[in-house]
Parts: structure tokens; sequence; C-alpha cells
């Protein structure tokens, strides 16, 4: 996607101001014991309220759970004492996404890590620019890590985003790596260090219960309700990613279960897994969207 185009770098921004106006909102209500719900309605509700759509739910990921975790209808989770959140939130004007993220530390023994995780964010966004290397770029984010005596998560990525999409194209490693492409002119990128303990395993792997999806295929459905549901997907979120709590409502709830497990079974549905800390230890994570510009990056959150 370029950017340049002034319509479009108009909806960029907006969605980027959105985003930001709301990350530091929810950077000041996170509290221990607070029920994970109320953060993922808040932060959509407040994107929505200055205009702007969620690209996917809120996220909200505790200690080993890296990311992918979003309240299911009536979640009845409350944030840990001790510890380490990770919000992570989407908007869209007009289909242009943004994403940030942040960690917030209710344990002062893993503060360390978010302060590397922010670390590594600023580095790379201080070295970004046209025609870098991935590869590098991985390498510059991984040393900021490595350096505090901290361990990159190396399975996890930033990523380019498009038009309706969160996930377009090239990713972006947070280590060095051999299949390595560039950073193009005009594009957008999140960028997001991943941080764990240097004895953990350093890489994800997925866990068993699944809160996000997307459309695949409009496959056809038998089911009147299953068909009403994937019409109202479509229609409402494209191909952005979303969450069950956004489906209740559409159609009677005595029927929505197995509406939603006929979507599941036909596979018109794609599932995002929760991706947890294969050695279950703590993650932190920083997370801007940037707009790639002759001598470096405009940080659009
Ligand atoms: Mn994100
Ligand atoms: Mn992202």
């Amino acid at each position: 996607m370029n950017s340049f185009d002034q319509g479009v770098l108009e909806k960029l921004r907006k969605s980027g101001q959105i985003l930001r106006e709301t990350r530091e909102k929810i950077r000041g209500i996170v509290q221990e014991d607070m029920p994970v719900i109320d953060i993922c309605e808040r932060a959509e509700n407040l994107i929505k309220e200055k205009g702007g759509k969620p690209a996917f739910p809120c996220n909200v990921s505790i200690n080993e759970i890296a990311a992918h975790y979003t309240s299911p209808p009536e979640d009845n989770t409350r944030i840990p004492s001790k510890s380490l959140v990770k919000v992570d939130i989407g908007a869209h004007v007009d289909g242009y996404v943004t994403d940030t993220a942040i960690t917030v530390c209710f344990n002062p023994e893993y503060a360390i890590l978010v302060e590397a995780a922010e670390a590594a964010l600023k580095t790379a966004i201080e070295n970004i620019r046209p025609e870098l290397s991935t590869s590098k770029l991985g390498a510059t984010i991984e040393k900021t890590i490595i350096t505090r005596g901290l361990k990159p998560v190396s399975n996890l990525t930033g990523h380019q985003v498009g038009r309706y999409l969160v996930h377009a194209g090239t990713s972006l490693p947070n280590v060095a790596h051999l299949i390595s492409s560039r950073i193009k002119l005009g594009y957008t990128y999140a960028v997001e260090p991943f941080v764990t303990l240097p004895n953990a395993a350093g890489r994800v792997e997925n866990g068993e219960e699944t809160t996000i999806f997307r459309l695949s295929k409009p496959k056809p459905q038998k089911n009147p309700y299953a068909k009403q549901l994937l019409q109202y997907i479509e229609e409402s979120f494209k191909t952005l990613p979303f969450a069950e709590r956004w489906l209740q409502d559409i159609v009677p709830k005595s029927h929505y279960k197995e509406a939603f497990r006929e979507l599941l079974s036909s596979k018109a549905l794609v599932e995002y897994p929760m991706f947890v800390e294969a050695s279950r230890k703590p993650v932190a994570q920083a997370e801007h969207t940037v707009l790639v510009v002759k001598d470096g990056c405009k940080v659009l959150t």
C-alpha cells in the first residue's frame, strides 16, 4: 500500500490519532483485579466514540500469554495481582489500519522486560528507513534486548498493515534472520518487539483456547442462523478479526452457539489461537505503527 495519496494519508493519521488517545486512556485505567472484559469494551468503545472502528478485538494478554486473548462473551477473568498485562489495540478509518500495544506491569521484578520492549521499539523506529533489510532491523531489536540480559520472542513478528488487513505482506522478525526483505518507502508497518526472561524458551506455541476469528471464505450455509451470522460478519468486519462478543444479538440467543459452530466446521472462519510462551515465562510487548518516509519513518500511533 503506497500511502502518499493525500486522502489515504489523512485516514491513516486519523486512525493513528484515535488509537494513540485510546491507548493513553487505557494505560491509566488498567488495575489489578479489574475484569478483563471491562478493559476490552472500554477500549473498543473509545475507538468508536472517537470516530474509528476497532480493526480487531482489544487483546488483553496476561503473563505467559503473549498475544491473542480477548474476552469471550460473559468473561469472568480478572487482572491477577503482580501480573504483566499487554493491551494490544487496533483501529481503522475506512479500512486504513493502525495497531499499537503497551505492557502494564504490576510486578517490579518484571519492569525490566517492559523497559527492554520499549527500548527495542524506540531503536527500531530510529533505524527504520526505505531499503533497510528486515534482518538488520531484527538484529537491532535483538541486540537491544540481549544487551539487557533478556531474550526476544523469536517467532512473533511485526508486520506490514494494509487496507482491511492487519497482517499484510512482509513480516518484521524481532531477531536476525536468513530470508530477508527490504522496508519500502510509503508503506505502513507495525513494529512490535516481544521480550521474555533469559531462561525462557523465547518462542510461543498455540494455546488451547481461541477467542479471535476472521472470515476465511463465505461458504454456503444450510443453517439459516449460520447464514445470517456469516452475512453480518462479511458486512461488518470484512477481512478483519472479530470477537464473539461482537456477534451477540445478531441471531436469537438460543440458536447462536449452533450457528457459530457451523461456521467453524464449514471452515468459513479462520481461528487465531492464543500464543503462549513455550516455557510459560512472562512476556512484555511494545508496539507502534509507522509510515516509512524518505529519510526514516513517522510514528502514526
Ligand atoms: Mn498489535
Ligand atoms: Mn501488530
